[in-house]
């Protein structure tokens, strides 16, 4: 268990906060994984919830980047309260998705938030290859760091906006014939982040598509 004070707090759209904290001396993940973390104040140290690491690990700083649900009443509505040097207590480090490979990242909304560290470490690594990000959202205003991921990514980087039509974004939910058109090699690693109802619709896309099970890295938000 580390406490660790917070250096900066922006919003990145209008319901999604970065936040910027210190790095304990002797800590470590991987890109893709996530720790438990509650808000060192009185009645909130024991509520824990999982958030994603979107730094590196080699950066001098923890980064995380969080979709606030005030009407929830809970931890991140909380955070949506808090101000630099006030304290996180980070607890266990886990997750399940990790890169294993090129392939296509399909994220919802906050699902995006493993794909940014991993995206950061391939940048860093020059091995952004034929990695292709398809990214579900309801609205523009919506989409976490779509200048950075265009930048990234080039053509490789698909969005899809469920309550907005904008000049080249595709409309709508994600469907079996949207993946099969946005999809170059149904064959490599399906990496897969989103809430549960995304997951479950997607997952079924691609079976029918012909995709193995174990082909599909994934983790819900
Ligand atoms: C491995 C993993 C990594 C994750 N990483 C990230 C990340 O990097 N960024 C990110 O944004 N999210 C991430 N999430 C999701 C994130 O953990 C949740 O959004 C967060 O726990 C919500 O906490 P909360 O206390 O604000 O609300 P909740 O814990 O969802 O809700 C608090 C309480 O509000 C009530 N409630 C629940 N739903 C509603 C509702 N619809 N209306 C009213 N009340 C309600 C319930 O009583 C609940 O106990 C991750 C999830 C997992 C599993």
């Amino acid at each position: 268990m580390h406490i660790v004070k917070i250096k900066s707090i922006e919003h990145l759209t209008p319901d999604v906060l970065k936040i910027i904290a210190e790095r304990p001396p002797v800590f470590t993940f991987t890109p893709g994984q996530a720790a438990e973390i509650s808000i060192n104040k009185i009645s909130w140290r024991d509520e824990l919830r999982p958030f994603t690491f979107t730094c590196l690990p080699e950066n001098d700083y923890l980064e995380f980047s969080i979709k606030t649900y005030p009407a929830h009443h809970g931890v991140t509505n909380q955070l949506l309260q808090l101000r630099i040097g006030e304290e996180l207590i980070l607890h266990d480090v886990f997750g399940a998705i990790q890169y294993r490979g090129e392939g296509v990242f399909i994220a919802g909304g906050a699902g995006v938030t493993p794909f940014i560290s991993i995206f950061r470490y391939l940048k860093s690594k020059n091995e952004i290859g034929n990695n292709q990000l398809i990214f579900a959202n309801r609205t523009k205003a919506d989409i976490i760091l779509e200048q950075e991921f265009k930048k990234l990514l080039g053509n490789s980087f698909i969005n899809i906006l469920s309550k907005e039509k904008a000049d080249g974004d595709a409309y709508g939910y994600i469907t079996e014939e949207f993946l099969k058109t946005s999809i170059t090699d149904l064959r490599k690693k399906i990496y897969l982040c989103g809430p549960e109802p995304m997951m479950v619709a997607i997952e079924l896309q691609l079976e029918n598509l012909g995709v193995e099970t174990d082909a599909i890295i994934k983790e819900k938000v």
